[in-house]
């Protein structure tokens, strides 16, 4: 997640100007008017933290990419002593990476890994850009339905559309797709 981090602010930054998704006949021809008006949810989540576009009032909006790395390279720099090279998304990015090993051996992990979770789900929905998503031939051990997925960028080998508890590594999704097998003993479909 944290290497497709700087790629997918560029290409939140690009969609500032974008008019809300409309169809293609509403698109205005070019004029000299008005220019495009920025999006707030963009700008919120990628300006500074500190002069935050929607200042305080605005509880639900993210907090801007810079600051929630910001937050975990200072306890990075905290217990390392090792400062990133900038404060930009690609200096804080890869103080990160540089860090991830002994950064997952540490109790905040889980969350660290949620947060990180969350900010890139957030800049694809913001940037419009859906994640790419593969049905898997298998069916779901909760809900026992043919709804398992594999989400480009989730960082994890196979979800259930419908059971938001079931997330598999990919070693949890080989003991899946070993169990189902086995149990299948003649295939219902070719
Ligand atoms: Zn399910």
């Amino acid at each position: 997640m944290l290497l497709g981090l700087p790629e997918l602010v560029a290409q939140t930054w690009m969609a500032r100007h974008r008019v809300q998704r409309g169809t293609s006949s509403e698109r205005v021809s070019a004029s000299k008017e008005a220019p495009v008006p920025l999006r707030l949810d963009v700008l919120s989540i990628l300006g500074p933290s500190a002069d935050g576009v929607l200042s305080g009032e605005d509880q639900e909006g993210p907090v801007p990419v810079i600051g929630i790395l910001s937050a975990w390279s200072d306890l990075v720099v905290e217990e390392t002593r090792q400062r990133p090279v900038s404060r930009t998304v690609t200096g804080l990015t890869e103080h990160l990476l540089h860090h991830a090993e002994w950064a997952l051996r540490q109790e905040w992990a889980a969350d660290f890994a949620q947060e990180l979770e969350a900010l890139t789900k957030t800049l694809r929905r913001v940037s419009g850009i859906e994640p790419a998503r593969v049905l898997l031939p298998v069916v779901c051990p909760t809900c026992d339905l043919r709804t398992m997925i594999r989400e480009e960028g989730s960082g994890w080998a196979a979800q259930c559309r419908s059971c938001p508890a079931v997330r598999l590594s990919a070693r949890e999704y080989a003991q899946l797709v070993a169990q189902q097998a086995q149990a299948v003993s003649t295939p219902r479909e070719a």
